[in-house]
């Protein structure tokens, strides 16, 4: 197995880079945001606990976010490429999972990337997102005039032809402290990893899409 674990702030298009994986390498996905989306839309016992949380911005309890990703990852086949999309978020978060890679996979390799991008910038892309309802696809789309991400058909999603919405919590009060919230975390996050002796490759994701994923093959080494 190889993971890669995606850090940045929200609308730093960690969902997007991975998506693309995804589609050009097979990769697997995981994003912990979209799991969660998905619990509440399904009206889970998980997904009532986590509602309010979600809505307001705040982060999900630690736990019930390692067990979500314990069981997501041992469905995950042998040898995969792993993509962690807005997973560990907490240091907390990060030393459960180096655990769980000691444990279960110990010949298992992991790269940590942090995708920079200016706040103004963040509040920008998140302020022009749509999002596709269907919670099985949930991909994301910008409506900004001219973007490359832009849906082909005006609020349609171009995967499953679902309808494109913003999320509920790309309000700007909300966008703020979920800002915050990252910036709380991302240091020690970053500390932790080098205090176990993981470097953390930087990104600069203020580029276009193929550019971003060209740099991200780069930086962690995966022949193309
Ligand atoms: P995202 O789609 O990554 O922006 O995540 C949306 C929301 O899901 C966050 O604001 C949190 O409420 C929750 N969430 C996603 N991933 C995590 C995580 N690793 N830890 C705690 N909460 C999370």
């Amino acid at each position: 197995m190889r993971f890669y674990v995606l850090i940045g702030p929200p609308g730093s298009g960690k969902g997007t880079l991975a998506e693309m994986l995804v589609r050009e390498l097979n990769w697997h996905q995981l994003s912990t945001g979209n799991l969660c989306r998905k619990h509440i839309a399904q009206g889970t016992s998980l997904g009532q606990q986590i509602d309010f949380a979600i809505k307001s911005g705040k982060l999900v309890s630690d736990e019930l976010i390692v067990d979500m990703v314990a069981q997501w990852i041992e469905q995950q086949p042998e040898g995969a490429n792993i993509i962690l999309d807005g997973f560990p978020r907490t240091v907390e978060q990060a030393r459960s999972f180096m655990q769980m890679l000691g444990t279960q996979f110990s010949s298992a390799k992991l790269d940590v990337v942090r995708l920079n991008l200016a706040d103004e910038a963040v509040i920008e892309r998140l302020y022009g997102r749509a999002v596709c309802t269907n919670k099985d696809c949930q991909m994301v789309y910008s409506l900004a005039k001219g973007s490359s991400l832009a849906p082909k058909q005006d609020k349609i999603c171009d995967k499953c032809s679902s309808l494109l919405e913003r999320r509920a919590d790309d309000t700007i009060e909300t966008i703020k402290d979920r800002l915050a919230t990252y910036y709380h975390h991302e240091k020690p996050l970053v500390n932790f990893y080098a205090d176990h002796g993981r470097m953390v490759h930087e990104l600069d994701v203020n580029k276009q899409l193929d550019q971003i994923f060209k740099d991200f093959t780069n930086v962690v080494g995966v022949e193309l």
